[in-house]
């Protein structure tokens, strides 16, 4: 997507305000990237049309192209949407430890608390049950209780209980012959007699959606007055799971969604499809079979997925938080004069600095590992960067204006003031020369031949 939204910048040099052409066009190529990703149609729909209202004349930033603050808008309200309440300004949901750490099911109500889990047959509400146990168990130090109240498919109930041996989870004893309502009382009772902190509850699944299942549902709901319904969903499904998100939403209510299989999809479009449809936060990724293969859900990481972009945005934020809008205006209107002196150098090493110095502005680069490498391998670190701005503090101003009456015993002397060697001040005005050659032809030609010619 970001090369895409890069190409239709591509020769769009000017600065200022978003327009409306610029966005729509960029828009396109969002919506195509997220029919791409698999996200419903109408939740692409009413996502571009709140991208577009946020980005059409919005001020570029100086230090960024176009096409970047254009991702950037977009990345963000993604999260948004991920992590919010869908609706615009919504707060992202507080990241601290403690919420982590129940992997933000809400355990807040009287021990024994039921957690419910709810889905189709083969989402994987069985693994995913043991996997939340676990979790519970050993980041928020819960005494938790399993059971399963599949009495449809046989050995379900065997199934829970061998992996709550592997884990070290307590399972409720099974007993022949009881329905699901009755099995679900006996947790409870079991769960308060034994002092737990949580009873999960594993039920039966069908193939689809139909009557008998969400009827039983509602009857183990009514039974065991669940804290949370947590609705287990394939991610690989795609719209289907949207689909029986929304069913089993309205009809027995879900306080949260785990999606499983994301292991093995690459798209991510069904999380913000379900968030969007159900309102109803995505709570934990499973990413595997093992047991321990489960993760917080994290909106920037699918968000990032979706977009299908390296972190460009990190890089926008940065730019953003660190680059003095008049300074650049400044810089770029002499670049256009092809003026750029050894001061102006320095200004630039002072915010490469700032921005975590080359490497870490590299890093930052999509396809730049590989540069990045090389710069470290050629001690390209930060530490170089605060000696060349020691090297340009000590020349005087004038030679800092004209650096070509930087001869030799000049050289030495400035080598000496900053405590390097005459090699490095060469190296410097070598450096400084090429930027300002750079710099004049990136004012005649615009932008894209020059930063060509300096990747050269
Ligand atoms: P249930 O019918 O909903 O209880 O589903 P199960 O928990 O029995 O899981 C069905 C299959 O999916 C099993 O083979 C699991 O190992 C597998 N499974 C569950 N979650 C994941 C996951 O996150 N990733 C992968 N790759 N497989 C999973
Ligand atoms: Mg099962």
């Amino acid at each position: 997507l970001q090369e895409r939204l890069g190409s239709i910048f591509e020769g769009l040099t000017k600065r200022g305000a978003l327009s409306e052409k610029d966005v729509s066009e960029a828009m396109r190529e969002v919506r195509r990237a997220l029919l791409e990703a698999d996200v419903a149609l109408p939740v692409a729909r009413d996502f571009i049309k709140k991208v577009t209202e946020r980005a059409v004349g919005q001020e570029v930033l100086r230090s960024v192209t176009p096409g970047q603050q254009v991702i950037k808008i977009v990345h963000d309200e993604m999260v948004a949407m991920l992590a919010g309440g869908g609706e615009e300004g919504a707060p992202a949901p507080s990241s601290d430890d403690a919420a982590d750490d129940a992997a933000g099911i809400d355990l807040a109500a009287v021990a024994p608390v039921p957690v419910m889990m709810v889905g189709l047959q083969g989402s994987g509400k069985t693994t995913s049950t043991a996997k939340v146990a676990i979790r519970l168990r050993d980041k928020a130090k819960r005494k938790v209780l399993m059971a399963s109240l599949d009495v449809r498919r046989p050995a379900a109930q065997e199934q829970l209980k061998v992996l709550g041996e592997q884990a070290g989870i307590d399972t409720l004893p099974i007993v022949a012959g009881q329905d699901p309502v009755a099995i679900a009382r006996r947790a409870m009772e079991a769960g308060r007699l034994g002092g737990y902190d949580v009873v999960m509850l594993d039920t039966a699944g069908r193939l689809a959606v139909d009557e008998a299942l969400m009827a039983e549902m509602a009857e183990i709901k009514s039974a065991a007055n669940p804290h949370e319904i947590l609705l287990v969903a394939d991610s690989l499904t795609g719209q289907d799971a949207v689909n029986t998100a929304d069913l089993f939403n309205k009809r027995v209510g879900l306080t949260g969604i785990v999606l499983t299989r994301a292991d093995g999809d690459g798209r991510g479009g069904a999380a913000l499809s379900m968030r969007a449809v159900t309102g109803k936060p995505i709570k934990l990724l499973g990413t595997g079979e093992k047991l321990d293969e489960m993760e917080v859900f994290r909106a920037e990481r699918v968000a990032g997925r979706i977009l299908g972009m390296g972190d460009v945005v990190s890089l926008v934020e940065k730019a953003a938080e660190t680059l003095d809008a008049e300074q650049a205006e400044k810089m770029a209107a002499k670049m256009k004069k092809g003026q750029f002196d050894l001061d102006d150098l320095a200004e630039q090493l002072k915010q490469m600095a700032k921005m975590g110095g080359m490497s870490g502005v590299m890093s930052l680069m999509p396809g730049m590992g590989k540069a990045k490498k090389q710069l470290d391998a050629a001690g390209m670190d930060d530490g170089v960067l605060k000696r060349q701005a020691a090297i340009i503090s000590s020349m005087t101003k004038t030679e800092r204006r004209n650096p070509k009456l930087l001869n030799a015993s000049r050289k030495k002397r400035i080598a000496a003031g900053s405590g390097t060697q005459v090699q490095e001040v060469n190296r410097v005005l070598k450096m400084h020369r090429q930027m300002a050659d750079v710099f004049k032809m990136m004012g005649k030609k615009g932008g894209r031949k020059g930063m060509a010619a300096l990747m050269n």
